[in-house]
């Protein structure tokens, strides 16, 4: 996949609509981690130098009506005006006649931040009409929001088709990491996944199969295998209409890694009694809530051996100290690893996050959907405008 480069195109004095993944945890008014703001700046403020008016777009969170207070990006603006100087927010619903009106005011060295795009439902539905009108905000356009890549939405895969685009840098940086391990792993590839639901997750655990040397299994996920394995898992979280589906996967080979002891307890409360039993003697009444330290000393002489890791989703319910130490130790041997090693998805990077290990991974993925659906090797309708033949 060759992109269309930022550095490639024409920008110089141009108005630039940025397409930015700015929706990032807020609490009370304040932006609490500005990693995806962070990794934009190499592109504002490349545009910046290069004497461009900047138009940012981007959604946050999932409001349920224009205008929905609780979605509303002042706190970003906030938080971007302390940082970026000449930056302004318009809280006006982009692809309205009155954003139009608005960006034609724009001047050189200005950073316009409009509203919450999907407080306009043509965001969602993809709608064209939609799409045009934000194509009348600028005349260029730069997508820097990877995490979106995945899905069908107007200002990530028809507008691209609508003005002339490339991709911004972070994004372009992320996917040239995930295709060149995906095309040429140095080996031992590893890849490891955990995280609530096997059904989001069977089709990469599938597509991986097939490039890793091995692949670690841990999470809720992996209940659902065990229980297709006739283990019996108690009242773990299962997705019973998995079963039959997950049946197929190969545990005799040694390829595929499942629990073989784990962390369990009557329930997931925070005065929960912890108690660690081999995979096979989980009692009727208990809950698998994390890997065991048997299965984490045997991921952990697989992956001693690793040239290349890929991880994603929690080992366990890290949010309970007691079901916390299969995710937290699996993210440190990870992290000693003389290996390129990637992680992404939402609890993943915060676990990494907690332990202040993010700088001791080779790469952390702002994408976690697009991510998977990346490694799936699904064509992703982001990125298809971007690309060149
Ligand atoms: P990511 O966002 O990193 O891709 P997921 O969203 O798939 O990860 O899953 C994360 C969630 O899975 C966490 O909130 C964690 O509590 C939950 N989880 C992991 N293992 C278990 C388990 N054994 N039982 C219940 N929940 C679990
Ligand atoms: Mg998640």
């Amino acid at each position: 996949m060759n992109f269309k480069s930022l550095k490639t195109l024409a920008v110089n004095g141009k108005q630039v609509i940025v397409r930015v993944d700015f929706n990032v945890p807020i609490k009370d008014g304040r932006v609490i981690d500005p990693s995806r703001i962070q990794a934009a700046l190499p592109t504002i403020n490349f545009l910046c130098e290069q004497k461009c008016r900047i138009i940012l777009l981007t959604h946050l969170g999932k409001p349920k009506a224009t205008h929905d207070p609780a979605c509303s990006l002042q706190p970003v603006f906030e938080y971007l005006a302390a940082i970026l100087p000449g930056v302004k927010f318009a809280p006006i619903v982009p692809g309205t006649a009155e954003a139009i009106t608005r960006s034609q005011e724009v001047r050189p060295g200005d950073i316009l931040l409009f509203d919450n795009l999907r407080f306009h439902t043509g965001e969602s539905e993809n709608d064209l009409d939609f799409a045009k009108n934000l194509a009348a905000l600028g005349e260029i356009y730069i997508n820097e929001a990877f995490s979106v890549c995945h899905r069908k939405a107007a200002s990530v895969s028809t507008l691209p088709t609508l003005l002339p685009s490339a991709a911004g840098f972070q994004l372009q940086k992320e996917v040239e990491f995930l295709q060149k391990i995906m095309e040429k792993p140095q080996r031992p590839f590893i890849g490891i996944i955990g995280g609530a639901k096997i059904s989001t997750k069977l089709p990469v655990i599938r597509a991986l199969l097939e490039k890793v040397d091995y692949l670690l299994l841990g999470g809720a996920l992996a209940n659902t295998i065990l229980k297709a394995q006739g283990i019996a898992v108690g009242k773990s979280l299962i997705e019973e209409s998995m079963v039959s589906e997950v049946k197929d996967l190969n545990l005799v080979t040694n390829k595929l890694r499942v629990p073989i002891d784990v962390v369990m307890a009557p329930s997931v409360e925070p005065d929960a009694l912890s108690q660690t039993v081999a995979v096979a003697n989980v009692p009727d009444e208990q809950r698998i809530l994390d890997i065991g330290p048997e299965t984490l000393e045997l991921y952990k002489m697989i992956l001693q051996t690793a040239k290349t890791v890929v991880w994603n989703g929690p080992m366990g319910y890290f949010e309970l100290p007691q079901f916390e130490q299969g995710t937290k130790q699996l993210a440190e041997i990870i992290a000693g690893l003389n290996a390129e090693t990637v992680a992404g998805g939402g609890e993943t990077l915060e676990a990494i996050n907690q332990l202040k290990l993010n700088d001791k991974f080779t790469f952390l993925s702002t994408g976690g959907g697009a991510m998977l659906a990346f490694l799936e090797g699904k064509p992703l309708p982001g990125l298809e405008p971007l690309t060149i033949e």
